[in-house]
């Protein structure tokens, strides 16, 4: 189970997703010739069309942005996604006082352990401060659980390849959710970039 540390806001609105949709629908539609038959609804039966044929390098016109509030722990899991763009709060111009905390509630984890180590080590960074050290040299002995916010920008075919590779079992529990989060949000605004016949010809 997964605590209410790690969570997901969608930060492009849905009309501006909308309108990429029909951007990426017209940029389609002129391979094919077709632009006089674009509707204000065409663009998600289009766009399934073009993913079943394999043509979804069109999907890279849909740009969408998530904050994601979770662990250092995932977030560095979630940057090596290279097409995707980044920016993260700083260790070194922010207090991480608050922050050291446990992101995820699951008993494999040894999660009383971590709640010890988490008290000791928010001890030592607010003692730090109170000797007056800096963010930049105190934010040495934060722990890979310390919470943490992200914004990631990425297209739509990135997209559905990150949650490809990250909702599975073979993912982190915690990237897990997150990616979960992420699809769940996606399947209400594009659940024609999900549908079961075509989800493995996005990429
Ligand atoms: C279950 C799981 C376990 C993992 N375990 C580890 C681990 O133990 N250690 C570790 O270091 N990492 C690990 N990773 C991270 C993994 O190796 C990738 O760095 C990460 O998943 C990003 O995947 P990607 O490179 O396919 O995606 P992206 O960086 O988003 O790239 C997307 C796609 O673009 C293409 N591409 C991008 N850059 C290049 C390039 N330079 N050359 C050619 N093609 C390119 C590839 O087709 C790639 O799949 C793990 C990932 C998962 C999902």
């Amino acid at each position: 189970m997964i605590k209410g540390n790690n969570s997901v806001t969608l930060m492009t609105s849905y009309p501006d997703i909308i309108a990429q949709c029909q951007i990426a629908e017209h940029a389609g539609r002129l391979s094919h010739d077709s632009v006089s038959k674009m509707t204000p609804e065409s663009y998600g039966d289009f766009l399934n069309h073009l993913i079943k044929l394999g043509h979804t390098s069109v999907l890279e016109h849909i740009t969408i942005s998530f904050l994601i509030e979770t662990s250092i722990s995932a977030s560095r899991e979630i940057i090596r996604h290279r097409h995707c763009s980044f920016t993260e709060k700083s260790t070194r111009y922010c207090d991480f006082s608050e922050e050291i905390k446990v992101v995820y509630d699951a008993e494999e984890f040894g999660v009383e352990i971590l709640e010890n180590v988490k008290d000791f080590i928010a001890l030592q960074y607010k003692a730090g401060k109170s000797f007056g050290l800096p963010n930049d040299t105190i934010r040495e002995m934060l722990p890979l659980m310390t919470g943490t916010k992200l914004e990631m920008t990425t297209n739509l075919r990135e997209w559905a390849y990150f949650i490809k590779l990250r909702e599975t079992k073979a993912a982190h529990p915690v990237v897990r959710d997150i990616a979960r989060q992420i699809k769940s949000s996606l399947q209400e605004i594009v659940p024609w970039v999900f549908e079961k016949e075509t989800k493995n010809e996005v990429y």
